[in-house]
């Protein structure tokens, strides 16, 4: 176990905005972070992993807590589906990449989503027409309110686009690790826009393809700071996008059918329409290739920088289209 006061986050967020918590603790085993005196630890806590979907605004006054659980178990019982017990701390990739290199199906399209398995749990990470709930059959946690173990089946966990039962109950659950189920059987899935007519033979090629495109698309956080996309895509009503095509003058309005006469909007082209492509504040920058991504641009960028450039972004979209865009990386008070 780790503790420490006054800890330097910049490291621990992929945004790399230079803040600082108060407390800081990481725990090695389950055991380790049930026996905390939480009681005693200054307030608020909140639980990161690889803080690749953050912003901190500023410094963090309470404890950063920080799992190290980094086991993952093969439960081979000779079928063709695996389950995989992996702990809350293993970065995803590097799970990705060893079930793929064990010819295990399910997780090659997730290939190269920053952070760790308990944020996938709590996010329901996706990427190219495969979600994290489409794997999961369980996830163990720790209630802090109850203050005992407690398990969760994939249906109890609520998924839904990005969101999560957990996300319902805020910091009231420590997820400690998950159950995966994987096939051995061939099943890729290659329906999604750039991934059709990709070489198939085996999750290892598929990840290999996924790696490739996103990598032409995305900031490496290791290179350039940002915490992925910015806002989440605006679902509207079909009477909001008749104001949004008058709006777009001319201009074809990219879009997707939802039920119940919904419609989504990708926020990138309502942020390109405004003309924030490349568009700077200080050392935050709307990203050249993709710009619902705000990256540190300078290396220097300040919370302050990134939060003005997110609120005039906000305020141009809403001005031009009338919609309002809202967040998804998660801002840290
Ligand atoms: C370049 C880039 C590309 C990205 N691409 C994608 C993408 O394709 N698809 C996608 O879905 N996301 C994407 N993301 C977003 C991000 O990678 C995911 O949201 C990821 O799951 C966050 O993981 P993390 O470990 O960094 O979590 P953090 O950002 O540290 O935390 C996210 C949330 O999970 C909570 N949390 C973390 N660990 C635990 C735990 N053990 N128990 C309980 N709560 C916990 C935190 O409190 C927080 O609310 C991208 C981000 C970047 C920077």
């Amino acid at each position: 176990m780790r503790k420490e006061l006054n800890f330097d986050l910049t490291p621990l967020n992929t945004f790399r905005m230079k803040v600082r918590c108060a407390c800081f603790i990481e725990y090695d085993s389950e055991e380790e972070l049930t026996s905390l005196d939480f009681e005693s630890l200054p307030k608020p806590l909140k639980h990161i992993g690889g803080g690749s979907n953050l912003l901190f605004t500023g410094d963090f006054p309470g404890t950063i807590l920080h799992s190290r659980i980094r086991h993952v178990k093969y439960v081979d019982l000779g079928l063709d589906e695996v389950p995989v017990i992996a702990g809350s701390g293993v970065v995803w990739d590097k799970l990705v990449e060893e079930l793929c290199g064990h010819g295990l199906w399910g997780a090659e399209n997730l290939s190269l989503i920053p952070g760790e398995v308990g944020a996938a749990a709590v996010q329901n990470i996706g990427a190219y027409g495969v979600e994290f709930k489409d794997i999961v059959t369980g996830v163990v946690c720790y209630d802090l309110k109850e203050r005992r173990k407690c398990k969760f089946t994939a249906a109890e966990c609520a998924y839904g686009y990005r969101e999560s039962m957990f996300k319902e109950f805020p910091g009231r659950y420590i997820i400690t690790s998950v159950l995966l189920r994987l096939s051995r059987k061939p099943r890729p899935r290659l329906s999604y826009k750039g991934l059709e007519g990709v070489d198939a033979s085996s999750p290892a090629a598929v990840r290999e393809a996924v790696i490739k495109i996103r990598r032409s698309k995305l900031p490496d956080p290791e290179e350039l700071g940002s915490a992925g996309s910015f806002f989440k895509n605006p679902v509207i009503s079909a009477m909001d996008f008749a104001k949004v095509i008058d709006a777009a003058q001319g201009e074809a309005v990219p879009h997707f059918l939802l039920e119940g006469g919904f419609v989504k909007v990708p926020a990138a082209w309502l942020i390109d329409q405004c003309g924030f492509k490349g568009e700077k504040e200080g050392g935050a920058q709307v990203y050249e290739k993709q710009p619902l991504v705000i990256v540190n641009g300078s290396g220097e960028a300040s919370p302050a920088d990134v939060l003005e450039l997110e609120r005039r972004i906000i305020a141009s979209v809403h001005e031009r289209f009338g919609i309002t865009l809202h967040p998804e990386v998660e801002h840290i008070i």
